[in-house]
């Protein structure tokens, strides 16, 4: 990764800014030990097949999208199995980006299809423009992440919603594009859509749910998109035929009670605001903004540059002055009633 740019520090006065940048470099030299102790593993070179697939796509897709910053395959860091709440104390699971120690650390994972994916999206993180700012107190917080900003009246943080299905977006691409091909997963995704068609049928067809309990769980069954060892679940599921479809199901209902955060796609609450969001301005727009995925691209490319102005430029000539400051605040996480 490239050295962190001090012009990406805002406030405090230029020994302070000095004295942050001497601070990030040397977060950024921190060793994997240093920094997570008895956590760290050594990778299986299955596992250092999967980082290397995550890297190269996060790269090749950041670089598209104008970012300046670059995933160092180094600073990719393998826990052992809940080592990333381990280390937060509880706060994350199963992956973490350290944009100060410029890293990324992911749990090891029973399919590395699974980790292969949760390094993408660390990486996107990792890849986004982002800036620091020394607050009155000189404390150093993140200001920029990505195309999400704080506001510095801590009203709270703009677009930070559209920050996750950003990138969310982009990991499920990999998951199509890469790891769907990839005929070493092949197998395994086979399997998994074969789970998930029992799952999704058992939910559609049941008597013992009223129909509040069967569209939640169908939408939660629709975002599937890995089962960790997914051959034991396939057995249980599909193959033994000595247990009746209630039995199974309530197999699985304990097996993913421990493994959800690993199983689905991610951030659907965010996707789905962002989409509904995309939809409107697309359609409001009458044409102007053109399709759905131009759009995306345009946020990408704010996510991944830190300059939003031609997005903003674009929407507010689209609709009317102020319409980006609106969408801002709806895909933002405001703490306080924002007009
Ligand atoms: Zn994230």
């Amino acid at each position: 990764m490239k050295n962190f740019n001090p012009e990406r520090i805002i406030g405090g006065t230029d020994s302070q800014k000095e004295g942050f940048k001497v601070t990030l470099e040397q977060a950024a030299k921190k060793s994997g030990e240093e920094l997570f102790g008895e956590l760290l593993l050594e990778p299986t070179p299955e596992e250092k097949l999967a980082i290397a697939t995550a890297v190269e796509y996060v790269n090749r897709i950041s670089k598209k999208y104008g970012a300046e910053h670059e995933m160092d395959e180094n600073r990719i860091f393998l826990l052992e199995k809940d080592g990333i709440s381990s280390s937060t104390n509880g706060r994350l699971n199963h992956g973490m980006c350290d944009l100060l120690h410029k890293c990324v650390a992911v749990d090891e994972s029973l399919s590395n299809a699974i980790l292969s994916t949760n390094i993408v999206h660390e990486g996107f993180h990792i890849t986004s423009y982002h800036s620091f700012q020394i607050m009155e107190d000189n404390v150093e917080t993140l200001y920029r992440g990505g195309i999400s900003m704080v506001d510095r009246k801590d009203k709270g943080i703009y677009l930070a919603k559209a920050e996750e299905a950003i990138i969310a977006t982009l990991s499920q691409n990999f998951f199509e594009e890469v790891i769907c091909k990839d005929p070493f997963y092949a197998e395994e995704i086979r399997k998994t859509l074969e789970v998930k068609t029992w799952l999704i049928n058992f939910a559609s067809e049941s008597k013992s749910l009223n129909e509040e309990g069967r569209k939640r769980l169908l939408d939660i069954f629709k975002e599937i998109r890995l089962l960790p060892d997914v051959d034991s679940v396939y057995f249980n599921l599909l193959e033994n035929n000595e247990k009746g479809d209630l039995y199974k199901f309530g197999y699985f209902t304990g097996y993913f009670e421990e493994k959800l955060s690993e199983t689905l796609h991610e951030r659907a609450e965010e996707r789905k605001v962002f989409n509904e969001v995309l939809d409107r301005l697309v359609v409001d727009s009458k044409g102007v903004l053109g399709t759905k995925e131009e759009l995306f691209d345009h946020f990408a490319r704010a996510h991944f540059t830190g300059n939003y102005f031609p997005l903003a430029r674009l929407i507010d000539g689209a609709l009317e002055k102020g319409s980006f400051r609106k969408v801002a605040i709806e895909l933002g996480n405001m703490y306080t009633e924002t007009e």
